[in-house]
Parts: C-alpha cells; structure tokens; sequence
C-alpha cells in the first residue's frame, strides 16, 4: 500500500484493461485500496496464474459479465491481510487460494447441492471492475478461500484450483471417466490441458494428447500420454482411429474448442462422452445433430471447481499424482508480456505473474 497524493487516499498498483485490446492494453495504474464488505478478506497477492479466461477478457472476445474497467486475474495465492466484520472462518496472516470466483450466494439450490460453479448470483473474480489478481491485493469473500497449504510455493499452488479443479470437474465428474478407458485431451500442451492430462491418469485412463508443437512431444509422453501431433488446423481424428484400432475415445476432454471441433466430432466412439471445457476463438461452429446421436454420442459441459473439488486437487498434487506445471513468471508490470507468451503458445503449463 502506497501514499497517493491525497494523504487521505491509500492506493494500490494494478494492471488494468480500460478497453479491450491486445496486449498493450493493460495499462499501470494506482487503484483505491480495496475496502472488505462484510464476509470480504483482503487477501495480499503472492502470485497470480495468467489464464486463457484472462486473455478472452482482455482482447474482448468473451463479453458476457465483463464489467471495464478491469483488473483480470482468478488465480490467486495470497495472504489474508484484513477481514470484514462478519468473516469467521480465516484469520489475518492466513495463507490461502483462491476459486475462481469472488463471491456466490451460498443459498441457492446449485450452492446448497455442492454445485456452486453454477450460482447465478456468483461472480467471476478478476472480471468486474477494479478486482482481479493482477494487483497488489484482491477482495474475496471467505467462502471462495481454501487454506493453502504449507507444502506448496504460491507460484505453483495458484493455478491448481482454475487447472487442476477444472479438468477435475470436466474428466471425473462430468466425463465420468473410468479406468482402462481411453480418452482423448485437446489442447495438451496448455495451461489446462497438461494438467487434465495428468488427471486423466490419474483416474485408469489411457490418455491421448493432442498438440500442435513438437517440441511438447516429449513432456507429454513423459507424463505418460501417447501423443497426437498435428498442425492447427489438421485434422487429428485418422491418427485417432489408428491408435485405437478404429474405435475412437470413449471421452474426450476439449480445452480448445471451435478450432478442433470437427476433429473431436471424428474421433469419439460409439456412445462417447465429449465434455466441452474450454472456447479460444471468437468463431461459431455448424454440426447436424444426428452426427451425435445416431452414434449415441454425448455432449457435456464443466466450468471452473467446486470448493470440494480444489480440496481433491489439491490432494491429488500433495500426494504427487498431478504436479502443477509452471512455465515462467513475470513481475506484474510485465503482465503484457505474458499474454503475448500465452498467446504463442510456445511453452507447456502456465504463467504466473508475481506482484
Ligand atoms: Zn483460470
Ligand atoms: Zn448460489
């Protein structure tokens, strides 16, 4: 916290996006400190993960609940520095993650049937107004806290919920994938997907991971997937076919979306589960119905992670069967720089920024 120029007014350093754009568009800004409501903690950044969520916000492609200006930013590990009157549950000098959310209602039916990703009186952490986690400190309310734990350096620990917990909630709980099946990760290579990768088995799964890059080949193989190469663009769902004696995947687990769509389409097996998780263009896509269901195909969805989900992540990381996979940091200043890296897609795993 630093003195503005009114003694008065204490204020914070932020990168914000005032409009959308590239990279270039965030902007340095000092920011009134937040002021925690009620069930509020004001939690002191450590490390923050740069997200493809971030990266849709920031260039304008996703739209819906983008309150600008912002400060983009869900992936948070901190410490509790100040809590609101009615906080029970964590303590100043608390070390704690994030979910991706800032706050949800904790009443509904979704909250009250441990399927809070889908409150409607949620609100996504980092895309409204002056609150994310590219700043020196965040408002959360308690209830979207875990403890972080002690094992675990902020860097790595603060995409485990938004990774991790994801593809969790995409390959266990909505894909219900069962050991000795074969399921097929797009997007292998990235933020979400070297983790699903992992997730996937750890859960039995034989694992085919698809990447464009050949210089991921050899994480993913070591991490135990059989690869699937093939330029953007390229149509994967032949070398799928080979691979699986021309069955196809009995689940497949999509972080990219539009781009890949017809390719997954051609690779499910009969009575497949596809579970969407992840959108990087702006572009819709056409499909006939009957290509699904006269092949007893089923279209699923999962988004972000339940607060039991991030403990059984977090389990998962602890015990050594999913590692978080960080490719670099970057000072907070430079957070440009990391969307244009993340935008390269040169690396595998995720970027953190670090106030
Ligand atoms: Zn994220
Ligand atoms: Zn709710």
């Amino acid at each position: 916290m630093a003195e503005s120029d009114d003694p008065r007014v204490v204020v914070m350093r932020a990168m914000v996006v005032a409009s959308p754009g590239g990279p270039e568009a965030f902007e340095a800004w000092d920011v009134p400190d937040p002021q925690p409501n009620d069930r509020d903690c004001v939690v002191r950044v450590l490390a923050c993960g740069v997200c493809s969520h971030d990266v849709a916000t920031r260039s304008g492609t996703l739209r819906r609940g983008i309150v600008m200006p912002v400060i983009c930013g869900h992936e948070v590990a901190g410490e509790v520095v100040e809590v609101g009157r009615g906080v029970r549950n964590r303590r100043v000098g608390d070390r704690v993650l994030t979910l991706q959310r800032r706050r949800m209602c904790g009443a509904c039916g979704a909250c009250r049937s441990g399927r809070e990703t889908l409150c409607r009186s949620a609100e996504f952490l980092g895309d409204v107004g002056l609150n994310g986690g590219y700043a020196e400190f965040v408002l959360v309310e308690e209830d979207n806290l875990v403890p972080l734990p002690d094992s675990l350096i902020p860097e790595q620990a603060c995409i485990i919920a938004c990774t991790v917990g994801s593809e969790l909630n995409a390959i266990r709980d909505v894909g219900r994938v069962r050991a000795g099946e074969t399921v097929l990760v797009t997007g292998a290579g990235g933020g979400l997907g070297v983790h699903g990768v992992q997730v996937a088995l750890a859960c039995g799964a034989r694992v085919l991971a698809v990447t464009s890059s050949a210089a991921k080949v050899e994480v993913l193989e070591k991490l135990g997937a059989e690869v699937v190469q093939a330029r953007a663009g390229e149509d994967f769902a032949e070398q799928v076919r080979d691979m699986t004696a021309g069955e196809g995947v009995d689940a497949a687990i999509d972080n990219v979306g539009t781009p890949v769509f017809q390719s997954v389409r051609r690779s499910m097996a009969l009575g497949g589960r596809w579970v969407l998780v992840g959108q990087l263009t702006g572009e819709f896509v056409p499909f006939n119905p009957a290509q699904l269901f006269l092949s007893g195909v089923s279209m699923l969805s999962a988004i972000s992670t339940t607060r039991a989900q991030l403990y059984d992540a977090l389990n998962l990381v602890s015990r050594g069967q999913v590692t978080p996979i960080v490719t670099g940091s970057f000072a907070l200043a430079d957070v440009a720089e990391a969307h244009r890296e993340v935008k390269n897609a040169a690396a595998v795993g995720r970027f953190v920024v670090v106030p």
